[in-house]
């Protein structure tokens, strides 16, 4: 079997695993090339990679999200392409996401800003029922984020494409549904896949839907949200607090308004990195059963665009 690695580093980690992973395979890292390799293993790869092979099984992204891969004129037609579906990820979004919604609800930015000025003032707290947390896409990561949050006993809704049932959620689908979904969201937690149904989605129009007083967290893609309406928002006091980890241009340029915005928190993408073991132990395990003739999940719909 032969199989074609491109990965966002010299690929030094990623190909020890794979070798380990699958020791009778033949294995080139790119910019060495196999013309026909049987599997792609591929991160954002450069145009020229699809013109210089063709996989014949299957490509396999490195990541979870795949709008860059699709978005490639060069990607070869007829074979899967097949994403990470966890791989480790999703510990990772379920702490964030817990970080953001708990400093959220216990206020730790102003609780820190009265320390500042030596101010000794407890704040009122909301109940639980009225601080409802609205999950936008309720996949892979969405519901490991719901099952982080249980124990706590907020709220949980969760809204999708398509209706999914989930123990103590209460689930949404939909346009029609959008609406009350977001009325009852005090912290909205997006993890939706970037798509042309999702590009621009948070903006005024919808984030204006939210309770005063909410908070936004973007785990999932910076082309979800309209940077100039969320900043209008939070100056005009409708949004309490934003948390994002991903941006529209990555690095976020030095001269962009979120970096020095009192109620933004930002990190640089690393709200969930690629665990390269995990990553290659899923992927071996696909590539076995595709092998064998048998069917595998995190297939990606090429029309949907995820
Ligand atoms: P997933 O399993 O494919 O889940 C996507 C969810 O979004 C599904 O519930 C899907 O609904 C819903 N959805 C898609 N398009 C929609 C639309 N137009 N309207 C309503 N719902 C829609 O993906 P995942 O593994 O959870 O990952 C989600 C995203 O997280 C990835 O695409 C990636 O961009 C991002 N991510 C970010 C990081 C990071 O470090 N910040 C790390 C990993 C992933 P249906 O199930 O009904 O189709």
């Amino acid at each position: 079997m032969k199989i074609q690695l491109q990965t966002r580093d010299e690929g030094g980690a990623w190909h020890k695993a794979l070798v380990a992973a699958l020791p009778d395979a033949t294995i080139a890292v790119w910019p060495e090339t196999l013309a026909d390799p049987d599997y792609a293993l591929v991160w954002k790869p450069p145009p020229e990679l699809f013109a210089r092979m063709r996989p014949k099984r299957a490509i396999f992204n490195l990541g979870a999200g795949v709008e860059v891969l699709l978005a490639l004129p060069e990607l070869p037609e007829g074979i899967p392409v097949i994403r990470l579906e966890d791989a480790g990820m999703a510990p990772q979004m379920a702490e964030y996401v817990t970080l953001a919604v708990l400093a959220a609800y216990r206020e730790s930015a102003a609780y820190a800003a009265q320390q500042r000025e030596a101010r000794w003032q407890p704040r009122p707290r909301l109940a639980k029922a009225e601080f409802g947390i609205g999950i936008l896409g309720f996949g892979v990561l969405g519901r490991a984020v719901a099952a982080a949050l249980a124990p706590f006993g907020f709220p949980l809704r969760a809204w999708g494409a398509t209706r999914k049932e989930a123990e103590g959620v209460q689930t949404y689908a939909g346009s029609t549904e959008l609406g009350p979904f977001l009325a009852s969201a005090r912290v909205l937690v997006c993890l939706l896949p970037s798509t042309r149904e999702t590009r621009d989605l948070l903006s005024k129009a919808t984030l204006s839907q939210l309770p005063r007083g909410a908070h936004l967290v973007n785990v999932a893609r910076g082309r979800i949200v309209v940077d100039e309406d969320l900043i209008a928002l939070l100056d005009e006091g409708h949004l309490a607090g934003a948390t994002l980890d991903v941006f529209r241009d990555e690095p976020l340029p030095a001269s962009h308004p979120f970096w020095h915005h009192p109620r933004i928190t930002l990190t640089p993408h690393t709200s969930a990195v690629t665990v390269v073991e995990d990553s290659i132990a899923q992927i071996a395990d696909k590539i076995e059963r595709l092998e064998r003739g048998q069917p595998v999940t995190g297939v990606v719909d090429r029309v949907r665009g995820y």
